[in-house]
């Protein structure tokens, strides 16, 4: 049994005084201290680590001026704060050990749109993709990319200066910056945007902090001009810090206080508001994808595209398409980035063109390409080959792909993983290709393996050495290496932290800016921030300050990894190994990753903040002397028996009282898990969290009681056949309202779906009944025409028709279907984490489908989400025992058959089950083929997760959030398109239709069925 486990990590009593004050003054936003909410934001991107004290959450802009405010107050004044968004950060700029203040939750609105003056005006916590959906309508963007764009926030990026692709085209987010709103840390509300000089002189007389501020930065940037000139190169980024530069036009006769800000990593107050500079999205844009046989010759290349008037040149080495073929991403992108027969590729240069005229277009790409042609033929400057698109859908996937590529050099085997710390170097792009070369003789020289892509038109590098940081020397390796890129960089006349900011690389700025300028750094620093309380340690501190700054040697992600065993972290090696990209905050309605993220818009609830709270649980379990890994396995081999279940009792009962135990934080995390598996299918890591979360489940109740409904949901099926004996009389019982309010109030269990009424027996009767005699009896043609179709609970109790249907279809095709007996699959033991008990039924099923296997006949399923698990969890689970017998999915199998044609006009949309899309790529594609190929037409539409995910959706506790799902995005296609026209996939799927519709949705053979 585990013990309870309790990190020693009481709160400062100012905190939670603090909290109180809060919530007494009116602050309306959320006040999280509990130890699985700050775990949540103590990690970013970066390989650091920093637990904060609280996490506050605010709805407004006057919850931060209360926060502020309060924060004056002699009793907090000691208080410090980070400002936090997407917590996308490559080098832990929003991390820090006192209070976080995430805007991204709740200050998301966007608040104004002028098309005529072309601005918007935003809250800080808008995601840069959720932005541009709203302004595509409108035929606007807002133009600064970056990779993160589905999960980073506009305040990271005004913060951070974002930019990326087409940087040279559309600028930096500091480009875009019309106006800011700031809370400063007394609790004033600056606001800043440009202005003539004089206007900022006169407000240099205000007897207070914007006063101060105005002095100051007035003083600094004009007293220090031509050292300021001087100072900085000339590229297209600017370094994170104050841009001391661009405070003023040339001749000084503007002055803009909003460029302190950008770039300034929430060392200078929270940012509530941004007016954004909104760019006409280019009606016209062709994207050549261009071939070579050498990274190097890609690179040296780069600057005769962009003098060919790219609108942007993007670049990826061989190692990162070998990753992306390899990917979920590469089914959408193949067929844009063939293989040129005979030779290798290895590197390639992606290039736009945007434009408002069709011919201008043209013409550039036909100069451009009659230049590619004469290359290839002249087998000169290493161009292989190239592909050309002026779909804008394509165009958007090879993006994703690129955007996707950090991820994926992140799912390398082995202990040492790629990481950030040298990953945005910026140098002027005619000393690109050389500079690469030397930096890779030097990652070469330390033997550490990596990818690399980037910016080319920019001179931006992405590299992210592999290094294991559990390995005290490789963690020394880091420091020296950082060092040697910086000298490096500085040769070259670049800059080390080119795109993505210096948080822990704040070390690196007196040496960068100098003396005298990172003076005057310091001296802003103190006009905002005298007593240096908002995000400490990044980039300077105040003028006077005896502070200090944040270290790469800081205190990493891996001092706290090291201390799990090795064998544990392999064993849960899907939660060690995320490395926090955020990836699975990606905001998109219509995407499926994570859904319980995205309604409850809580950290904790994302595979990150899952596979986060896992690993401090196996570090503090370690901390106890528990042996997890034989705990396992024990729970594997035996119930726990008459005194474990006293234990338990106990346990539970200390539970009720409020007894505290950190796994009742990691339970509550699990518990809102909807089990999709959206994350093992779409994570660039392939975090997989329902393979850990069945794994927690089975230790955290040998400790604690299960509920009721655990065993409801576990039993399944074994009750549903048996249930299936009567089943007018148990659907009047669950029919009954005083039976429904009962299973509510004591299970917790909703809307209890009923049976199939005729059963699947007196629908189909004996007509398909398996003799597994005949079965090896028969002759080779007959083999030809025999399929056997494999039956799942949900949809062989609770949706007969659909298997009668598939049988009549799978008939009127020529064959002869052959119904399996019933076998329990052992899904919903292994959701609600009964392993040992799943391991026994997979073994029966497994046992019972391979001697099947050996007739050598198709074996069919129809629920992917059951299908799936002989694929993956019964590998997991019985290794090697598992056999090699195969079900496929309807539909894997129909795209290989021939079908009759027919005469059909109906068209059907298409809303595909999220564990199958996200687990099998291809499909919508492959329903979409056979549709086609019997003459009927089908569209799919994207969808994210409908809310049911199994039983999950019938858990009172989730229900709220099951119907918000819906709403989200399938409510919306559902009745635009209608019950009748819309092809559902998943059984759960649906079930939910017909529950929060009234109709229940036709699955894709029916309609095939109907038309055959
Ligand atoms: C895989 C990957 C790819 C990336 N690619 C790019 C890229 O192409 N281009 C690029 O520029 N960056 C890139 N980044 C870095 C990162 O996504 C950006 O820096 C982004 O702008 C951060 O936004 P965020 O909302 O996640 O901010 P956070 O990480 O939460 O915060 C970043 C900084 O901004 C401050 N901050 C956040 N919100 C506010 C606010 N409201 N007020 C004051 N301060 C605030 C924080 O204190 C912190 O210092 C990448 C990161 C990853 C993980
Ligand atoms: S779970 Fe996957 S997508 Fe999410 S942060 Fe971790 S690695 Fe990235
Ligand atoms: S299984 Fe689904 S709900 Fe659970 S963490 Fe993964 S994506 Fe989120």
């Amino acid at each position: 049994m585990i013990p309870k486990l309790n990190p020693e990590l009481a709160l400062d009593a100012s905190i939670v005084a603090f909290s109180k004050a809060l919530v007494a003054a009116g602050f309306s936003g959320d006040i999280e201290t509990s130890y699985g909410s700050r775990l949540a934001v103590a990690t970013d991107n970066s390989v650091y680590q920093a637990l904060p004290q609280a996490v506050l959450l605010p709805k407004s802009t006057e919850d931060l001026v209360i926060l502020t405010s309060l924060a004056q107050t002699s009793s907090f004044s000691h208080i410090k704060f980070s400002p936090r968004g997407g917590g996308t950060g490559t080098n832990g700029q929003a991390l820090t050990e006192h209070v976080v203040v995430d805007l991204s939750r709740h200050m998301r609105n966007i608040l104004e749109l002028n098309l005529e003056q072309r601005w918007v005006r935003v809250q800080a916590g808008v995601i840069k993709d959720q932005l541009n959906a709203f302004l595509k309508p409108y035929g606007f963007f807002f133009a600064p990319d970056l990779s993160t764009s589905n999960r980073a926030t506009i305040g990271g990026m005004v913060n951070t200066d974002a930019s990326g692709q087409g940087s040279l085209v559309y600028g930096k987010t500091s480009d875009h910056v019309l106006a800011l709103k700031t809370v400063l840390i007394d609790g004033n509300v600056l606001k800043t945007h440009k202005m003539a000089t004089f206007e900022a002189e006169h407000r240099a007389e205000q007897p207070n902090s914007i006063g101060r501020i105005y002095r100051q930065v007035l003083d600094s940037c004009r007293q220090f001009r031509p050292q300021i000139l001087a100072k900085f190169p000339r590229l297209n980024r600017f370094l994170t810090g104050y841009d001391l530069e661009h405070v003023f036009n040339d001749d000084l006769t503007e002055f803009d206080l909003s460029r302190i800000i950008t770039g300034s990593e929430g060392s200078l107050g929270f940012v509530v508001e941004a007016k954004l500079n909104i760019t006409p999205i280019a009606k016209y844009k062709c994207l050549v994808n261009v071939k070579y046989d050498s990274f190097e010759s890609a690179l040296r290349n780069a600057p005769f595209l962009v003098a060919a008037e790219a609108t942007s040149v993007e670049t990826v080495d061989s190692k990162v398409l070998n990753l992306a073929r390899a990917d979920i991403i590469w089914h959408q992108v193949k067929g844009l980035i063939t293989d040129v027969p005979g030779i290798e590729m290895q590197g390639l240069n992606m290039v736009e063109y945007n434009s408002e005229s069709q011919a201008e277009i043209e013409q550039k790409i036909a100069a451009l390409t009659a230049r590619l042609d004469g290359a290839i033929a002249d087998k000169t400057d290493g161009i292989i080959g190239y592909q050309l698109t002026y779909d804008n859908a394509a165009i958007g996937n090879i993006y994703a792909m690129r955007k996707k590529a950090v991820g994926l050099l992140g799912n390398t085997a082995g202990r040492q993983k790629p990481i950030a710390f040298a990953e945005d170097t910026a140098v002027p792009p005619q000393n690109l290709a050389d500079f690469i070369i030397e930096f890779r003789a030097l990652l070469d020289s330390h033997g550490l393996h990596y990818g690399m892509f980037g910016h080319v038109d920019a001179g931006v590098l992405h590299v992210r050495p592999a290094l294991d940081l559990c390995d005290p020397a490789q963690e020394q390796l880091l420091r020296t290496i950082s060092d040697q890129v910086v000298a490096l960089t500085a040769k070259y006349g670049g800059l080390m932290w080119g795109e993505h900011g210096k948080g822990y690389r704040s070390e690196y700025g007196p040496a960068f800016f100098g003396d005298e300028l990172f003076t005057e750094l310091r001296k802003i620093k103190a006009a905002f921030d005298p007593r240096n309380r908002v995000n400490p340690g990044k980039i300077c501190t105040p003028f006077n300050s005896a502070d200090s700054l944040v270290s790469v040697d800081g205190q990493k992600r891996a001092w706290f990894d090291r201390q799990i065993p090795v064998a544990v972290k392999d064993s849960f090696d899907s939660s060690l190994n995320c490395n926090g990209n955020g990836l699975c905050f990606n905001y998109e309605e219509n995407s499926p990753m994570c859904p319980s993220s995205k309604v409850t818009k809580d950290r904790r609830h994302s595979p990150k903040g899952r596979a986060g709270l896992m690993r401090d649980w196996l570090r503090l379990a370690q901390q106890q002397g528990v042996d997890v890994l034989a705990q396992e396995q024990h729970l594997l081999r035996q119930a726990d028996g008459i005194t474990g279940l006293w234990q338990r009792i106990k346990n539970s009962l200390a539970k009720r009282r409020g007894e505290a135990d950190f796994s009742h934080e990691v339970m509550a995390a699990m518990e809102g898990c909807l089990a999709c598996k959206a994350c093992a299918g779409q994570c660039p890591i392939k975090v997989d969290v329902p393979s850990f979360r069945a794994r927690f489940l089975q230790l955290y109740h040998s400790r604690y009681l299960r509920p009721a409904k655990d065993y409801i949901v576990g039993n399944i099926e074994r009750t549903a056949p048996l249930l299936a004996r009567v089943p007018k009389l148990v659907n009047f019982v669950v029919k009954q309202k005083a039976t429904a309010a009962l299973l509510e109030k004591t299970v917790g269990y909703v809307d209890t779906p009923l049976l199939s009424v005729p059963t699947l027996a007196q629908q189909v009767g004996q007509r398909y009944s398996f003799n597994l005699a005949q079965l090896t009896q028969l002759t080779a043609d007959e083999r030809k025409r025999t399929v056997l179709l494999v039956q799942d609970p949900f949809t062989s109790f609770y949706e007969a028709e659909l298997v009668a249907d598939a049988l009549q279809l799978l008939e009127k095709l020529g064959f002869n279907p052959v119904l399996l007996p019933f076998l329990p699959n052992g899904k919903p033991q292994h959701v609600k984490g009964f392993l040992r008990e799943f391991a026994k039924t997979a073994a029966s099923a497994a046992q019972f489908l391979n001697l099947l296997q050996q007739l050598g006949l198709p074996m069919l399923g129809l629920d992917a989400s059951l299908v799936l698990v002989y694929r993956d969890e019964y590998h997991k689970a019985l290794g090697d025992k598992r056999g090699d017998f195969s079900v496929q999915l309807l539909h894997e199998w129909l795209v290989q058959q021939s079908l009759p044609k027919v005469n059909n006009a109906a068209e059907y949309a298409l809303l595909a089950h999220c564990t199958e899309k996200t687990a099998l790529p291809a499909t919508e594609k492959a329903w979409q083929q056979i549709f086609s190929s019997a003459g009927l037409s089908l569209k799919p539409v994207s969808v994210g997760c409908c809310g049911m995910a199994g039983t999950y959706g019938h858990e009172a506790q989730n229900l709220d959030n099951s119907k918000a799902l819906f709403d989200m995005s399938w409510r919306a296609p559902v009745e635009q398109f209608g019950t009748e026209q819309i092809l559902v996939t998943g059984f759960s799927c649906r079930s939910q239709v017909k529950r929060l519709v009234g109709d229940k949705p036709k699955h894709p053979l029916q309609a095939l069925l109907a038309a055959l």
